[in-house]
């Protein structure tokens, strides 16, 4: 059977503990990652801790050279990457390629660093006193990932590490670890020192050995909200500095005035799409009053009913299978859940067999209307093919039911007005709002960062956010005194006065 090992500078040590990796399109085991513990941990530290002297004293137009070859060889290898990434993770091969993309575009920020990296110069500040600044890397950082994007949120965080001059150690999801591999070996080839970029797989024992491990200065995490609050409060008491990206559950506010034919075609992909395995899914829509929730219905349910389900090398597909069979009846639960506690179950998915694919891991797309906000199944997250409506007598209802959800990742407004919208996106209470954009992932020299349970820690991902992260700013203070005593009371707090 196929084995994933660590990639790790100077080869990856024999493993005693594996994982499965299962085949969403068929069921099964298709191959096994190393989980490794605090000694695999320990080799990675070495390696990076050897590397990194010489990678942050390498000027940074150097640094951005790797970068643009990187672009180059993933884009080279793309169709690779993405059939590597379909195979473990279910997506379509499209939407896999969406994933690669959505990373590169960090890595194409990554390329411009050393205009991002110029300090802050003030001259007279003082008497002959000048004061200036500058971003240092933080040495060794460690990025842990979650399994619904294996490429994009390693090159989130690992792209703006490596490339302000740390070496960061991956820690993927244990349920597609190639892609992580495949992107490491991609950066060796485009000159990336070895050491700088390595990665270790695992499960709790290594996520711990990270958070425990003195050697490492910053842990960025994306994953689910409990998982990202430990990770929080034990990389926080451990000294380190830590950002921790969790859960969602956006809602989309479709007001009377929208456009439904355009509504139905973003929600059903925004919704759907990748299986509904996306933190910036809309599995909430919240049509503004019963005539639009009317309306919308009317058209949503031919729509939902015309999609297609297939395995994520099917390019007539619109989505695939859920990553593991937990899952799938993770999302089967809560269908029966949000059935039992009262909502209108419209289109049940489940039971959904795709033929010759018996055993994977389908679940069909699924409509409820009539959810309420005490119901269990709208609080949690699902991360499944379920859409659920809930109806809003009017606009400041609307406002208010993503501003008081536990999560606050991101939400989308549909509308013709622009007053509306305009005061939507300033009162709302989430962190990445669209305007008739159903999946407002912010571009790469932006930031991404939801608010609530969505986000622990105060640093966004990516952007001037995520160069912030992994550098620590020294501010120099300089004094060229020109000779003359200047009768100063050395035993003052020292003022510019
Ligand atoms: P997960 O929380 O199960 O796993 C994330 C990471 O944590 C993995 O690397 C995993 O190995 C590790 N992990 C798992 N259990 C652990 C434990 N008990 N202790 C320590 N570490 C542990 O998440 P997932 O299922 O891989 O991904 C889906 C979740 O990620 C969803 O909740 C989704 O909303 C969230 N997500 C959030 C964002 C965001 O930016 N806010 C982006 C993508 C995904």
């Amino acid at each position: 059977m196929r084995q994933i090992d660590h990639f790790l500078a100077g080869g990856s040590p024999a493993a005693s503990r594996f994982g499965d990796i299962m085949d969403p399109n068929n069921g099964g085991v298709q191959a096994q990652v190393a989980l490794g513990d605090r000694a695999v941990l320990d080799k990675a530290v070495a390696a990076a801790q050897a590397a990194q002297p010489a990678w942050a004293a390498t000027n940074p137009q150097r640094r951005a050279r790797v970068m643009f070859n990187f672009k180059a060889l993933v884009e080279k290898h793309m169709d690779e990457l993405a059939e590597m990434l379909s195979r473990e993770h279910g997506k379509v091969l499209a939407d896999s390629k969406g994933d690669i993309q959505r990373g590169l575009e960090v890595v194409e920020f990554c390329c411009g660093i050393p205009h991002v990296l110029k300090g802050e110069y003030t001259q007279g500040a003082g008497p002959g006193i000048d004061v200036y600044s500058m971003r240092q890397p933080i040495g060794i950082g460690v990025g842990i990932t979650p399994f619904n994007f294996p490429a994009m949120i390693p090159l989130w965080m690992g792209a703006v590490a490596t490339s302000v001059g740390n070496a960061f150690i991956l820690k993927p999801s244990e349920r597609d670890p190639s892609v992580p591999n495949r992107l490491a070996e991609l950066f060796l080839e485009a000159g990336m020192p070895e050491g700088i970029f390595q990665v270790v797989h695992g499960d709790k024992e290594m996520v711990d050995a990270i958070l425990d491990h003195p050697a490492i200065g910053a842990v960025s995490f994306v994953g689910s909200s409990d998982i990202a609050h430990y990770v929080y409060n034990r990389g926080v008491a451990a000294g380190k500095r830590v950002q921790a990206m969790g859960g969602a559950k956006n809602h989309g506010i479709v007001m009377p005035d929208a456009d439904l034919d355009q509504v139905v075609n973003d929600l059903t992909g925004a919704a759907f799409g990748s299986a509904g395995e996306r933190c910036m899914a809309l599995p909430v829509v919240v049509p503004v009053g019963d005539e639009t929730a009317e309306r919308l219905k009317a058209k949503l349910i031919p729509a939902i009913h015309a999609l297609k389900l297939g395995i994520s090398t099917d390019p007539e597909a619109h989505y695939g299978p859920v990553v593991t069979a937990q899952h799938k009846a993770n999302v089967e639960g809560w269908i029966q859940k949000c059935a039992d506690e009262g909502a209108e179950l419209v289109i049940d998915g489940r039971g959904f067999t795709l033929q010759g694919h018996e055993d994977g891991y389908f679940v069909g797309p699924t409509l409820f209307d009539h959810v309420t906000t005490d119901m269990e199944s709208y609080k949690e997250e699902i991360f499944g093919p379920v859409l659920q409506m809930v109806r809003a007598k009017d606009f400041e209802e609307a406002v208010a039911l993503p501003s008081k959800h536990q999560y606050g990742n991101g939400v989308a407004i549909f509308t013709r007005n622009g007053h509306a919208a305009r005061e939507f996106a300033a009162r709302v209470n989430v962190g990445m709002v669209g305007i008739n954009v159903p999946i407002p992932v912010p571009v790469a020299y932006h930031s991404f960062g939801g608010w609530k349970r969505s986000a622990f820690g105060d640093t966004n991902q990516h952007g001037m956010e995520g160069v912030k992260f992994w550098t620590k700013v020294k501010t120099i203070t300089a004094r060229w005194p020109d000779g003359s005593p200047d009768g100063g009371n050395a035993f003052v707090i020292p003022t510019m006065g």
